[in-house]
């Protein structure tokens, strides 16, 4: 990796190589419209790594020496957002592209912990302060998220080493790893997110640290790890994901009801087997272009450990599978936030298993237009395939909901139209 002082290296469209076409024409609007108004702009982070893997972007940030309030001004569409980190929102028509003013590191002084950057065990809890471009770039949290491209001529400018990163496939964290993660722990996740691609992984100093400052995720805001959960489960690459959290021991700090689950021991409930055979089906649905639920994917994970507790807790308490699934529930929402809504879904997903082993398909045609019908279907079909349920069974109801289609589809249609991970 470069040194915070040296010159970029600027990467010309010959070299590169990026489909224009692939850039939004609002990103380049926002950012001309900052070029005329005087300021420096200019696309960054992970639309410009997306696009050098020859990916389409899900989305565009901008950055620009503009102060927010500044970015305000500009355009008709735009909120300022974020206390610890501000950042502009601009929308044209139904896009979002954010906008964010170049930051610096603290002084070294004020990088002590204790301070008011930086918490006593290290994490920053107030990262405003402005900078320039070269600042800005040392500051992001890996090599390939750390290139800028300028639409308008499409050079990359690369203060950090990212370019010759992202062609070699290489997951590198800016600066000391150990530091970085201390600083914001959730970079562990995100350099884990990055590893699952294909043909990338980590360089050998950033995967020493992972393990290292894994628990310090526990310290972060379950709303902000429900943010990142969403996207290792959801990005088509759950089942590596899942190898690397294992690995790396993360895993288990992610899913506190597994908190027993190490990497390396004897996993006798099978559960990381039972996660692969989730997490395969999950990218399955995902590269075909199908619906699938944060519900469904959470209620499967955690089968197994309903399922256990379950055989386990006296039969004689009332109500007590509700209170079973109210206790893992809980236990996973300390360090992921679960919506009362999911939450609900992912019970009634789970109370629905005793139904589907114990009604008789032709008596129960009811059922198949029942709302989590086909999500419990789903987690029946992958538990047939352990051999926890019969078969025969199981392709019964898979023969009823087909013969159904007709008429359930308009329920169908607006669960469809739910964000995905509802
Ligand atoms: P995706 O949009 O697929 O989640 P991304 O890299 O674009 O990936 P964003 O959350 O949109 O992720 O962040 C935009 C950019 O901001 C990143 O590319 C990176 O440069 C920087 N960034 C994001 N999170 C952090 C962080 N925790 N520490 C330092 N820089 C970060
Ligand atoms: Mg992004």
């Amino acid at each position: 990796m470069k040194r915070a002082d040296s010159t970029p290296r600027i990467i010309f469209s010959s070299e590169h190589g990026i489909d224009r076409s692939l850039i939004s024409p609002k990103a380049i609007e926002v950012v001309d419209s900052l070029k005329s108004a005087g300021y420096s702009s200019e696309l960054v982070g992970g639309c410009v790594r997306d696009l050098l893997l020859g990916r389409k972007p899900k989305d565009f940030d901008v950055t620009t020496n503009a102060r927010p309030e500044e970015v305000r001004t500009l355009f008709r569409r735009c909120e300022v957002f974020g206390r610890r980190f501000q950042i502009a929102q601009v929308r044209i028509k139904n896009e979002v592209i954010q906008v964010a003013t170049y930051r610096r590191f603290p002084t070294k002084k004020s990088r002590r912990r204790g301070s008011k950057f930086v918490s006593l065990n290290g994490k920053i809890i107030k990262d405003n302060l402005f900078g320039n471009i070269q600042q800005d770039a040392f500051r992001r949290d890996l090599t390939i998220n750390s290139l800028y491209l300028h639409p308008s001529d499409m050079q990359i400018v690369d203060y950090t080493g990212g370019y010759e990163d992202a062609r070699n496939g290489i997951v590198r964290i800016i600066g000391s790893p150990a530091e970085r993660f201390r600083e914001d722990p959730v970079r562990i996740l995100r350099a884990i997110r990055f590893a699952s691609l294909p043909a990338f992984s980590f360089d050998g100093a950033t995967e020493k640290e992972l393990s290292v400052y894994a628990h310090l995720l526990s310290g972060i805001s379950n709303y902000r790890l429900s943010d990142e959960l969403n996207k290792l489960l959801f990005n088509g690459r759950a089942r590596t994901t899942l190898e690397l959290l294992h690995q790396h021991e993360i895993l288990r700090i992610l899913i506190p009801p597994y908190k027993w689950l190490k990497a390396g021991m004897n996993d006798n409930h099978g559960v990381i087997d039972w996660m692969r055979l989730v997490l395969d089906a999950t990218d399955e649905r995902i590269q075909s272009g199908e619906h699938t639920s944060l519900a469904f994917t959470i209620a499967a994970i955690l089968w197994p450990k309903f399922n256990n507790s379950l055989k386990k807790r006296s039969r004689r308490k009332r109500n007590y599978p509700f209170h079973v699934a109210r206790d893992i529930l809980h236990q996973q929402n300390i360090r992921t936030y679960i919506a009362g809504n999911v939450a609900q879904r992912i019970e009634a997903i789970w109370f629905f298993q005793k139904i589907l082993e114990t009604e008789d398909t032709t008596k129960s045609t009811r059922l198949v237009h029942s709302e989590n019908f086909r999500p419990a279907l789903r987690l029946f079909e992958l538990r047939s395939k352990v051999g926890e349920v019969e078969g025969r069974k199981c392709r019964a109801w898979v023969k009823l909901r087909d013969q159904l289609v007709d008429e359930s589809q308009p329920r169908m249609k607006r669960y469809r139209n739910r964000p995905r991970w509802r």
